[in-house]
């Protein structure tokens, strides 16, 4: 089979998150893309009935986005959270954001919200199969290839399409920034996330916390349970340790885990009472030297992988969407499409400051995870002085809403 004659706008490989996001935002703007994803597509009832093992905690920017495209209030569940605590086990330093609150919050007092990446895959297919017209589950892309003023792209079924405009959003592995040669910048951290849902005695009052240990941060986050009577109980954690650590810990039975857990969380809320089976993976930053090439574009994980420390992945591929999409439709309503210089500004606006956050959550893992006396005092002194100004304080959390990101495109929240 082959549609070789026809010329598409856009194909988009990957219908993620980042890439589902971008097709959206496209057919908002009067802009069909082709989708291509290799995943099925999901069977509700199957996937609402697990509870995720990890949470992504998506900034207010995201939400925004996801509001725009009519995908947020189609999540089955999502937890918001009005609060955050990070502190030190091995020293004094302590930072506070929001406010504690029992009861369930109202939006607007919530500093962002927790949704496990399955529910939030399905509302996202959900949406695209109903507004966009070639969206194609389970397709193996064999080969993608430069032509003339065009690519190729050749699925595994002899199906070759033509496209003046391919976006790889097809995660931390892409298959199509390998394919356009574009060199990746990796740094091994040595470490692995544990990732695993968590009952806990004392309710997490709607706040996000974070410690650091010896071995590395420990993260609770709430997340919404399935149970209603557990409301306010579950949280999902990130633990990341040395890779040796890490081996030893995912081996433990559910009750080692669980007494784990308790004691070097120092009882932050009570005793842990239940836990869910526990994934591991391996920590590694990844930068895409390049984002943009003739006539194709690099997004989300695609481009750039960063320390889940900050839980910011997800939130800055959703704003290389949101900057993608309003540079093309901006040179698209003066007669021009997926120019050289409309794709050199969707770099040159995403990839410094992507590569500024790689850096910091970098520096920061290290920070928190030595034992040199001078970087534990520093780092303490510095989330107290951070803690004690609250201009300091401010600044971090517009960083970390993401809104300033926004300002300068279409989806600007006013
Ligand atoms: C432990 C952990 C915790 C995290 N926590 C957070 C957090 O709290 N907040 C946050 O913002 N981020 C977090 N992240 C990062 C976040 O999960 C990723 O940034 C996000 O999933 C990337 O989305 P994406 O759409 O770019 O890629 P993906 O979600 O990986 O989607 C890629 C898509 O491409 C498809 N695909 C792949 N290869 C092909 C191919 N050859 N052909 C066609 N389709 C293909 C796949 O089927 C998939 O649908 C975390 C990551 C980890 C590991």
């Amino acid at each position: 089979m082959s549609e070789q004659n026809q010329v598409l706008d856009v194909v988009i490989i990957g219908g993620g998150l980042v890439g589902g996001l971008t097709a959206l935002l496209l057919a908002q703007g009067g802009v069909q893309a082709t989708v291509l994803d290799a995943a099925p597509v999901l069977d509700q009832d199957k996937t609402l009935a697990v509870m995720n093992p990890r949470v992504l905690a998506l900034s207010q920017a995201t939400i925004h986005l996801l509001k725009k495209v009519g995908v947020w209030e189609n999540l089955a569940r999502q937890q918001h959270y009005t609060g955050m605590q990070v502190w030190n086990k091995n020293g004094y330093g302590e930072i506070n954001f929001g406010h504690h609150s029992e009861q369930p919050p109202k939006v607007e007092q919530a500093l962002g919200a927790m949704v496990e990446p399955s529910v939030l895959n399905l509302a996202i297919q959900q949406k695209m199969l109903a507004e966009i017209q070639d969206y194609r589950t389970q397709v193996r892309v064999q080969r993608i290839e430069r032509g003339v003023d065009v690519w190729l792209i050749h699925l595994a079924d002899g199906t070759v399409l033509q496209t003046k405009l391919v976006i790889g959003a097809d995660g931390a592995n892409s298959f199509v920034r390998e394919q356009a040669f574009i060199d990746l910048d990796v740094l091994d951290y040595k470490q692995a996330g544990i990732s695993c849902a968590i009952k806990t005695a004392q309710p997490h009052g709607h706040i996000a916390r974070q410690i650091f240990l010896e071995t590395g941060p420990l993260a609770y986050l709430p997340m919404a349970s399935l149970n209603e009577n557990e409301y306010g109980y579950w949280q999902s954690i990130v633990w990341t340790l040395p890779d040796d650590y890490a081996d030893e810990y995912a081996a433990l039975n559910d009750q080692e885990f669980k007494q784990l857990l308790t004691r070097e969380s120092h009882h932050m809320l009570g005793e842990v009472l239940e836990v869910t089976p526990r994934a591991k993976f391996p920590l590694k930053a990844r930068a895409a030297k390049r984002y943009v090439q003739e006539g194709l574009a690099l997004i989300g994980d695609a481009a750039h992988v960063i320390h889940p420390l900050a839980g910011q992945g997800v939130n800055i591929g959703c704003l290389d969407a949101a900057v993608l999409c309003d540079v093309l439709l901006h040179d698209r309503s003066r007669g021009v499409w997926a120019h050289e210089q409309t794709l050199q500004r969707y770099e040159h606006r995403r990839k410094g400051q992507n590569d500024a956050m790689m850096h910091s959550m970098s520096a920061i893992g290290w920070l928190e995870t030595t034992n040199l006396f001078p970087v534990v005092w520093s780092r303490n002194f510095g989330l107290k002085l951070v803690e004690q100004q609250s201009m300091l304080k401010d600044a971090f959390m517009a960083q970390a809403n993401g809104l300033s990101q926004l300002k300068h495109t279409r989806y600007a929240v006013h």
